[in-house]
């Protein structure tokens, strides 16, 4: 037993018997059916890590590997999948007994194959953030975010693209490329903004005409780069802009009347930014990073009204249905990761509020874009704090997820 644990720590493999069926007949015999669990993507120390691509086999593309039988005055690997006879390659031509490539090892059952053609195209392909802060906060809550924004700011890769929407009653797109002065594209809160009517409003296509049929999508729709980088820069270019616009950052100035909730339109603000990255950077592995401190009282996904009488719908509430605005906000947040999952964008949250945020409505569009969620009381509670260091630890290429 303790090999099979121990190759379970090598691999990620476990399955319920560790020896397959050898024919049809003890393959029907077998009361437990023949399964595996993997877990993909699972660090491992010391990981072999080869320069090359993987040789595969012409039917099943499986990858050469030290299960395979190896005709060495032949040159033949036969696939132990399929059984289809490989010739190697040329530079496989020196192989015997005694020369192995590591990938036939007989201990090297996980490796990782690291291409160089893949790496030189991923460095071009850098991260891309876009984050969307709430501004309805207390001041003390607001000093808190601040800093722990600038500090992951700091921690980014310098290639990884940076753009930044702050929100509250408004939604307010930062033009991050506008040179010493700030600038901000201003967004109603209580209407959804469809991408058109973003391309339109922030003057995408205004040296141009803009594609009359077609999904406009990034710079192969002929949005210049010029365009784009008006609103997601290099970090290495506008960390100063970000640090200087985050500490000028305010309180959401619109009054609160008493006996009312603040006005946030957290919906909406997410809304822009997943068009604003659709219309940039479709198809590019691009995260939202929301920062939430409080209940969406505005817009299509508010999940309370603004009235403090009316109590926010609690789990008993959601449990016997009866919760006024839980369907229509699910509604839009299905709309929302349909849209970030065709643009191949991720949602990720972070709420922080003694208060509910309406995680219950959002979920749909984490859950289904594999998204993280952090819950906190405070953003100065170490649980937020550490989290949001974690993530950019490595400047953002170790979320947790692979990077290649
Ligand atoms: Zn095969």
């Amino acid at each position: 037993m303790g090999e099979f644990v121990e190759l379970e720590a090598q691999d990620g493999v476990r399955m319920p018997w560790n020896v397959l069926p050898g024919s049809k007949q003890e393959s029907s015999n077998c009361v437990v059916p023949v399964s595996a669990i993997y877990t993909p993507i699972k660090p491992f120390p010391n990981m072999p890590v080869l320069p090359y691509s993987p040789l595969r086999c012409r039917t099943c593309r499986s990858v050469l590997n030290p299960f395979c039988t190896v005709d060495f005055s032949a040159k033949i690997w036969v696939c132990p999948f399929c059984f289809q006879r490989n010739q190697f390659p040329p530079h496989y031509a020196s192989i015997s007994d005694d020369n192995l490539p590591a990938e036939l090892f007989s201990q090297y059952t996980t490796i990782e194959f690291e291409d160089p053609q893949m790496i030189s195209s991923s460095a071009a392909s850098p991260m891309i953030f876009m984050f969307v802060v709430d501004t309805c906060m207390i001041e003390e809550e607001m000093t808190f975010l601040k800093s722990a924004l600038s500090q992951a700011i700091e921690l980014l890769h310098e290639n990884s693209l940076v753009g930044l929407i702050t929100f509250g009653t408004l939604v307010h797109v930062h033009e991050l490329g506008f040179g010493e002065i700030t600038k901000t594209y201003v967004f109603k809160g209580s209407k959804d903004v469809s991408k058109e009517q973003l391309l339109e409003q922030m003057g995408f296509f205004l040296k141009k005409p803009k594609p009359s049929t077609g999904v406009i999508a990034g710079a192969k729709d002929g949005l210049s780069a010029d365009s784009i980088s008006r609103f997601l820069l290099p970090a290495s270019q506008c960390e100063f802009t970000l640090n200087s616009v985050l500490e000028e950052l305010q309180k959401d100035p619109w009054p609160v009347p008493p006996g009312q909730r603040a006005s946030r339109c957290t919906s909406t603000a997410l809304s822009v930014a997943a068009c604003l990255l659709g219309a940039c950077v479709p198809g590019s592995g691009a995260r939202i990073l929301a920062f939430i401190g409080g209940p969406s009282t505005e817009g299509l996904g508010a999940i309370v009204s603004k009235n403090l009488s009316e109590p926010i719908r609690s789990h008993k509430d959601l449990d016997k249905d009866s919760a006024p605005h839980y369907h229509k906000a699910v509604k839009f947040y299905e709309g929302l990761s349909k849209q970030l999952v065709h643009q191949g964008h991720v949602l990720d949250l972070f709420a922080c509020a003694l208060d509910q945020v309406g995680v219950a409505e959002l979920k749909v569009a984490v859950e289904k874009t594999g998204g993280l969620v952090v819950l906190a009381e405070s953003f100065g509670h170490s649980v937020f704090k550490n989290s949001l260091r974690c993530i950019f630890q490595s400047g953002g290429h170790d979320l947790g997820l692979s990077s290649k």
